[in-house]
């Protein structure tokens, strides 16, 4: 590949959580319509990045998990201040992280980003728009 890798700082809404990521530069956006996005209105990473390109700076503490059935997936947020900076895949942690848009620093509007909608409530897979 010789596209450049860029690297990326996030954070939560009070600071307590801290992360870093490199990946391809991001370009665009998604959200879902599952019942959890559906509530948090988030535009998510449409990338996932291996723990290999994720360094959590701070907040291992600060960080709950939340999961429910069929528990895919990991839902972290931030005890303190309730932002949900990512989430990683419970049967396979290899896969990454998806990040939250929002907190990534050098992307200052996540909306002005192109958005595709993954359909997390039936098919899985991205709708056609
Ligand atoms: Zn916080």
């Amino acid at each position: 590949m010789t596209e450049q890798a860029e690297t990326y700082d996030g954070s939560c809404h009070c600071g307590a959580i801290r992360f870093r990521f490199k990946g391809k530069p991001i370009t665009g956006a998604m959200r879902c319509n599952c019942s959890i996005c559906r509530r948090k209105n988030a535009l998510m990473s449409r990338a996932y990045y291996p723990p290999a390109d994720f360094e959590l700076l701070s907040g291992a503490d600060d960080l709950v998990v939340y999961r429910f059935e069929p528990n895919m997936v990991n839902h972290y947020f931030c005890q303190h201040c309730g932002i949900y900076p990512f989430h990683d895949a419970v049967e396979d942690p290899e896969l990454g992280y998806r990040v939250n848009l929002g907190c990534v620093e050098a992307i200052e509007d996540p909306h002005a980003l192109p958005v595709r909608v993954f359909d997390g409530r039936d098919t899985w897979k991205y709708l056609a728009c």
